[in-house]
């Protein structure tokens, strides 16, 4: 079976052909770091890392570059900079909040399972031209001014629209209706609505590169055009992120990379995950209903959060409920229960399917469940296929004892104190004193500890 994907561009499910299968080349745009990210923010960075897995797994971990930006020049890191840092220079302040920022996304999302990308740009690296010959912003500007597809205009650099015949096609927003809204600026010096920025000058106590067109800064849009050019070339295989970025966002990346390189495409699948949702609102920093990944790192572990995201199909919207939370550590209790320390190699052919249906991952999940019945009742190598597929897919990270650890540390829970009630009960089960067994068992329980007895001996875990 081959590997098809949805592209939003042509708005079909296609049979995915690598431009080289030797090096498969996708871009995500990354997180802008100035505050904790929510756990809606994680939703691309899972599903991405999935597809990136699923990729690895079928051309080799070797054949896949994965880059995911990190922005650290907005106004919104400016404000946070002199909000929290008033007595540092504006750029110390800034290298401050943007240093801080990306190890909290790191170790969050390291958490959640998911793989570093193959390279990680930060955007303050790719402003002027490099050393390397790498792609840059202002050598790209220069560029689209010098086809003729940007001007400047009040102080900015502006990318013309109607330069473009087909801006639009990504979003399906044609020039002529586009009325100025909420999400495109007026301005006079514009020459139409949508013209978006490429440059903007910077005053005094904004940061600021010296270019062609004065000591300024980026707009937004170019610093992905510049560094997935710098590491994937000018057209790529797969282009990501969540469904709020297509337009303007990835609308704008398309007009500038193509035009400035003279190419008819950037990338050959344009992917967005849908919205994660609480009460059927978009989680969003402005609408103030997120909780932060960090925040529920404190009460689930990483892998929890994990499978709850891969309950849904990426491109639906998921409801985020304590219900499903409390749903997915009962299953992730089970297969480690069942698969925990179990060596495997090869992961289930059955479940690498479901994924290259458009990364069906809630199918995955049921395949899954019916590995694990196989496992339980099966031999060693149905559990080792088990394993194997559960940690192809960011599972069964841990050893039991560290899964189990982390239980007891949060519910309070002496293992010393538990070992002696089960050498005490299996003692009373020796000397055949059912009722000793019965009662301690009774008071495990109270404790909040299942026991499961084998051949091998009695087991125990903690109940959710
Ligand atoms: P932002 O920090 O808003 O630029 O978002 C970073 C990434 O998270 C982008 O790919 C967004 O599309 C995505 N994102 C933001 N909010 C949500 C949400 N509630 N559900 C899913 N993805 C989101
Ligand atoms: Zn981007």
């Amino acid at each position: 079976m081959e590997l098809r994907l949805y592209d939003t561009l042509t708005r079909e499910k296609r049979t995915f052909v690598p431009l080289d299968p030797g090096n498969v080349r996708m871009y995500v745009c990354g997180p802008t770091v100035y505050d904790f990210a929510h756990i809606g923010n994680a939703r691309p960075v899972i599903v991405f890392d999935v597809l990136f897995r699923l990729l690895r797994h079928l051309y080799g971990s070797d054949h896949v570059t994965y880059v995911r930006n990190i922005t650290d020049v907005d106004d919104k890191i400016n404000d946070r900079a002199a909000r929290d840092f008033p007595g540092l220079p504006l750029n110390e302040a800034i290298r401050k909040v943007t240093e801080v920022t990306e190890k909290q996304f790191h170790d969050d999302v390291d958490a959640l399972g998911c793989l570093r990308p193959t390279v990680e740009p930060r955007a303050t690296d790719f402003v002027l031209p490099r050393a390397d010959g790498k792609a840059d912003m202002v050598t790209l500007i220069r560029q689209l001014i010098a086809r003729g597809h940007a001007y400047e205009a009040g102080g900015e650099v502006l990318f013309d629209t109607q330069s473009m015949p087909d801006y639009g096609a990504l979003s399906g927003r044609k020039l002529d209706e586009q009325q100025a809204g909420a999400r495109v600026a007026v301005d006079a010096h514009k020459k139409h609505p949508t013209d978006f920025v490429l440059w903007k000058l910077s005053s005094d106590d904004e940061p600021g590169w010296e270019s062609p067109w004065g000591r300024g800064r980026p707009g937004w849009h170019i610093e992905c055009s510049a560094m997935s050019a710098a590491y994937l070339g000018d057209v790529f295989d797969i282009h990501g992120g969540g469904l709020d970025l297509i337009f303007p966002h990835h609308e704008n990346e398309i007009a500038q990379s193509r035009c400035a390189h003279g190419t008819s495409v950037m990338a050959n699948y344009w992917m967005h995950n849908g919205f994660l949702q609480v009460e059927g609102e978009k989680m969003s920093k402005s609408l103030g209903n997120f909780v932060t990944i960090r925040e529920l790192l404190a009460d689930w572990p990483g892998e929890v959060l994990r499978l709850n995201m891969l309950k849904t199909h990426y491109r639906s919207p998921i409801d985020w409920t304590l219900k499903g939370l409390e749903e997915s550590a009962r299953t992730l209790d089970d297969w480690y229960w069942v698969a925990a320390d179990i060596k495997g190699e090869q992961p289930s052919r059955a479940v690498v399917e479901t994924l290259l249906d458009d990364l069906n991952t809630p199918q995955m999940i049921a395949a899954l469940h019916g590995l694990r019945n196989k496992a339980a009742s099966g031999d060693e190598h149905d559990r080792g296929q088990f394993a194997a597929s559960l940690r192809l897919l960011g599972f069964l990270s841990e050893s039991a004892a560290e899964w189990n650890g982390r239980k007891q540390q949060a519910s309070g829970i002496d293992a010393k104190q538990i070992d002696g009630l089960i050498a005490d009960r299996t003692a009373a089960r020796a000397r055949k004193d059912f009722k000793e067994s019965d009662r301690i068992r009774d008071e495990l329980a109270a404790l909040g500890v299942v026991i499961r007895d084998s051949k091998e001996g009695t087991t125990w875990e903690i109940a959710r």
